[in-house]
């Protein structure tokens, strides 16, 4: 006990805030590479395994999961997807992406079965999740002796006291708020309407994802699994769920996703459904001190493009190769360099969001200028469609 009697608190190398996909992913090689750590989460094992979230990975992520021995199930179940069809009532033209960007994939993998992958892949290498602890406090990370204050489920306090913070608690997380206000600055962006975000059975499912442009708003479909789907509907910024019963949803994606074949698409038993504020955000530098911010804690995106999850793991896998360096060679080199190097991707990724979000959203209903911004999308879809270094930059882009 310590003198101010609570309990002494656990030593660790690094302490890991959030068991999403970048805390995951940074807990397992640093276990493999013999690192101590410890994973804080605030929700319980089965919460994280069942949360329905992103679904496309790029094929950068599977390759970085491949690398380090993470893979094995997603390689089985996971389904490729190579091809996109954007469509409006009168038109429609699918781009395969993949041939453009010399074969490589996006891979269709429930983001809850690769998290409960990765939690068990953890616990078989020997590592430590404390699910049901929220940490409430990061300590001392402008010295050397960083500390975490997380309170478990049954009201108690943990403290672990550590070298390294890595912040990978998502975009309403504690640890980005730890860095001093004058020391952090978030550049973000409101977009002027959300997106209905609905899991829904869907059979057959579309071979691609399709971005359906009508005049109602935009309507996405991307496949989860051959018998699931999940879709998107445009919607207005003061919308709320419920404004949304189940049968306006399904009307209005058959309605946005008709297209010029007459084929139908559209949702059957929903599963699911959200309001989501269509928001983006970058937060500079990401680190300060012993903390280190990863994933969404740093950056969130919108769902438009699939980058956020793909972002996550991209920023984790560099976060850990830094903390090897430093553990096992003793150099903080790439730790220092941390923020530098991930910067440019997550404003790369951001870019191509925001991008593919102009594209695909019709004006706001009261821009006036409806006709001028149809013919505009009309020019800037055709130069995907038939200018082949347009479209193969566009490939490259969205496939990462
Ligand atoms: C509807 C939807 C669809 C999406 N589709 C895609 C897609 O197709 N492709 C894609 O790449 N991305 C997509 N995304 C984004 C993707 O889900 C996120 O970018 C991704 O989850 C980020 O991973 P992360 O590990 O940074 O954070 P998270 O997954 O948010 O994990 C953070 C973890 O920290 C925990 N936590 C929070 N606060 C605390 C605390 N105080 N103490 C302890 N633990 C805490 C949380 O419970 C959570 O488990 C989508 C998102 C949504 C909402």
């Amino acid at each position: 006990m310590s003198r101010d009697g609570r309990s002494e608190p656990t030593r660790t190398q690094v302490a890991i805030v959030g068991a999403g996909p970048a805390g995951l992913l940074l807990a397992n090689v640093l276990t493999a590479a013999g690192i101590d750590c410890v994973v804080v989460e605030h929700r319980s094992r089965e919460h994280i395994e069942s949360r329905a979230r992103a679904g496309f990975l790029e094929q950068r992520t599977l390759d970085c999961l491949s690398r380090h021995g993470l893979a094995e199930r997603l390689t089985a179940a996971a389904v490729r997807h190579v091809r996109c069809e954007f469509r409006s009532a009168d038109r429609s033209f699918t781009i395969d992406y993949g041939a453009l960007a010399g074969g490589r994939s996006h891979w269709v993998y429930p983001q809850q079965l690769l998290v409960g992958d990765l939690v068990e892949q953890l616990l078989a290498r020997g590592g430590t999740v404390l699910f049901s602890h929220a940490a409430v406090a990061i300590e001392g990370i402008d010295g050397d002796s960083p500390r975490l204050a997380c309170r478990a489920g049954d009201g108690s306090l943990v403290e672990l006291a550590c070298d390294v913070v890595a912040g990978c608690d998502g975009a309403r997380g504690a640890a980005r708020l730890a860095i001093p206000e004058n020391r952090r600055q978030t550049y973000d962006q409101r977009y002027p309407f959300n997106w209905l975000t609905v899991l829904a059975e869907a059979s057959p499912a579309p071979e691609q994802v399709v971005y359906a442009m009508h005049p109602d708003g935009f309507a996405g479909q991307m496949p989860r699994t051959p018998d699931v789907s999940r879709f998107y509907l445009q919607c207005g910024s003061d919308d709320a769920l419920a404004d949304w019963p189940d049968a306006r949803i399904r009307t209005q994606l058959r309605r946005r996703l008709a297209g010029p074949d007459g084929a139908e698409l559209g949702a059957g038993r929903i599963l699911e459904k959200g309001m989501l504020a269509m928001r983006s955000a970058v937060t500079e530098p990401m680190q300060f001190g012993r903390l280190y911010l990863a994933g969404d804690a740093a950056h969130v995106l919108t769902p438009c493009g699939a980058k956020g999850m793909n972002l996550a793991i991209a920023d984790a896998a560099v976060l850990a190769e830094a903390c090897i360096a430093r553990f096992r060679d003793g150099s903080d080199a790439l730790l220092h360099a941390y923020s530098e190097v991930r910067l440019p991707d997550v404003w790369q990724s951001q870019e191509f969001s925001d991008w593919l979000l102009a594209l695909i959203h019709g004006p706001r209903p009261d821009a006036g200028a409806l006709t001028y911004e149809q013919r505009l999308r009309r020019a800037r879809l055709a130069q995907i469609e038939r200018s082949g270094s347009f479209a193969t930059t566009f490939a490259r882009r969205y496939v990462g």
